[in-house]
């Protein structure tokens, strides 16, 4: 694969894709969003937190590897676990206390928008699409002062009973409170030491502890279900956070309540406008129900496409049968990518999707169902695109303009992205996916589906990284639709 091609179609997608944005009437991006509260830990923090406890305890804890945070210690224990492992691990808690504990014995560095729905909401309007409209069931005033203050950035807001779009900071529910989320980040090299066991932390990650208050709940309220039609036009929704769905609640209420309502809100949305498409971003979910009812039960039949990283492939695979294959994806051998595609199409299958996005660290890989109405260069400009957005995210932390995206063409491709697809290459041309010169284009085309598969831009040194999956989704899908609206509008206008 040559890389420097490769450098100048991400730059003319990028320009394809920055024309077609003006095409759009609206996105509709919903359900999570949260504060997240950083911290970068030192070595001091970390012996400071230890000398806390009895080390002997912290050891008994990490034995029983606690799946939720119920005190102190379990948040100690999965630290330490995380860290020895150098795996980012995200784990709930469905109580305030333990952010009022980090709030007193360690603080943060600083606050920011967390929550897919949220990061995606305040980078579509950034990115200067007509109209963002964001849907946060728990949209405190704390939380409405995350949401970037920009015109085109709406909220619905019930007034005497009528929905109305409002900024985020005029749409807020009073006396509710804040879902904030720890990041707690570590480095490389880092040296830990407990109960007599020292070890090197292996590489740089992050542990989230993750507020389930349990007042929270996945739903919409009823006048902004009843009268969805104020959010159109829109011409496309991201929507995610499913992940909050508990199987039981302290109410006796069951998951299959919550599942059932997601549905509805997803169906009125498509018939409120038949052509709209749906996207749902998938992330960790521990509970292998809640992950199986929101593939089989959300995601299979009612939505179109579907955004995830290679873990989530794994795991969405594992809960749906294809255990030899989720295995194969986790152990990300060199022929790892073979078993990556190989998921993301049996994902495609089983849960009837058009579309399927996997991203990588390097590359990312798009399974399309036949008959898609954009073709592989258009789909892959969006890919493309989205790789420009995943690499201004990573240098500046945040992206504030299309203007500011630009900075992503200027980092380069991975070329660890190009060596795994150049492993790829012999499978694809074997299996008769592709001629040689078809998939140095990235066009490989199956007996019942095409696919994209594109090498991206990697920061070698980024200033965050939380959220570039969410970027990279919304972004692709973004310039998907943005595209569509374009040929449509170029094909009925009169000549
Ligand atoms: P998050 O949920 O925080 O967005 P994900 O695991 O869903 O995390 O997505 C992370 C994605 O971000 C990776 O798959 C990779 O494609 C991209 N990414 C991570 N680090 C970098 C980086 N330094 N430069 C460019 N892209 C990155």
């Amino acid at each position: 694969m040559d890389i420097q091609e490769w450098e100048q179609r991400h730059t003319e997608a990028f320009y394809n894709v920055k024309e077609t944005i003006p095409y759009l009437d609206g996105m509709f991006v919903a359900y999570n969003s949260n504060i997240d509260a950083i911290k970068h830990l030192t070595e001091a923090d970390l012996s400071r937190l230890i000398g806390l406890f009895k080390e002997t305890e912290i050891q008994e804890r990490i034995e029983t590897y606690p799946r939720e945070i119920k005190d102190p210690l379990d948040f100690m224990a999965r630290l330490l676990i995380s860290m020895r492992e150098g795996k980012a691990a995200e784990i709930p808690t469905n109580t305030s206390d333990i952010h009022e504990w980090l709030k007193g014995h360690l603080g943060f560095d600083y606050a920011r928008m967390g929550g897919q729905a949220g990061i995606i909401s305040n980078l579509l309007a950034c990115l200067g699409l007509k109209k963002v409209v964001a849907y946060v069931p728990w949209l405190s005033q704390e939380q409405s002062e995350y949401f970037a203050a920009t015109d085109n950035l709406l909220h619905p807001k019930v007034e005497n009973g009528k929905v109305l779009l409002k900024h985020p900071r005029e749409a807020f529910k009073p006396n509710i409170g804040s879902k904030v989320n720890w990041i707690l980040e570590y480095s490389k090299d880092l040296q830990v030491s407990c109960n007599g066991r020292n070890f090197m932390v292996p590489r740089d990650n992050r542990l989230i502890i993750s507020s389930r208050p349990n007042w929270l709940r996945l739903d919409m309220d009823k006048d902004v279900y009843e009268q969805l039609d104020s959010i159109f036009p829109i011409d496309g929704a991201m929507l995610s956070g499913y992940q909050m769905i508990k199987e039981v609640y302290e109410d006796g209420s069951t998951y299959e309540e919550h599942v059932a309502r997601s549905v509805q809100v997803i169906e009125k949305l498509k018939s409120l406008n038949p052509e709209l498409r749906i996207h749902v971003e998938l992330t960790s979910i521990q509970n292998r129900v809640i992950r199986k009812a929101i593939l089989t039960d959300i995601v299979a039949k009612h939505v179109h496409s579907l955004g995830l990283d290679t873990v989530e492939v794994a795991n969405a695979l594992n809960v749906l049968g294809h255990e030899e294959l989720s295995y194969s994806v986790i152990r990300k051998e060199e022929n790892g990518i073979i078993s990556l595609y190989q998921g993301a199409l049996q994902l495609l299958k089983d849960l009837s999707l058009e579309r399927v996005h996997v991203h990588s660290l390097g590359f990312y890989i798009c399974i399309l169902a036949k008959g898609h109405p954009l073709t592989l260069k258009e789909h892959r400009d969006s890919l493309l695109f989205s790789s420009t957005l995943a690499a201004a995210k990573a240098i500046r932390g945040d992206i504030g303009s299309l203007m500011e995206a630009e900075a992503g063409l200027e980092v380069p491709i991975s070329s660890d992205g190009i060596e795994s697809l150049e492993n790829f290459k012999l499978y694809c041309t074997g299996r008769k996916l592709c001629t040689r010169e078809e998939f140095g284009y990235g066009y490989l085309y199956g007996p019942d589906h095409d696919a994209i598969i594109v090498p991206s831009k990697v920061v070698d040194r980024p200033k965050a990284t939380v959220g570039i999956g969410d970027a990279i989704s919304a972004g692709a899908f973004v310039a998907m639709l943005a595209r569509m609206k374009q040929k449509k509008a170029i094909n009925v206008s009169p000549i």
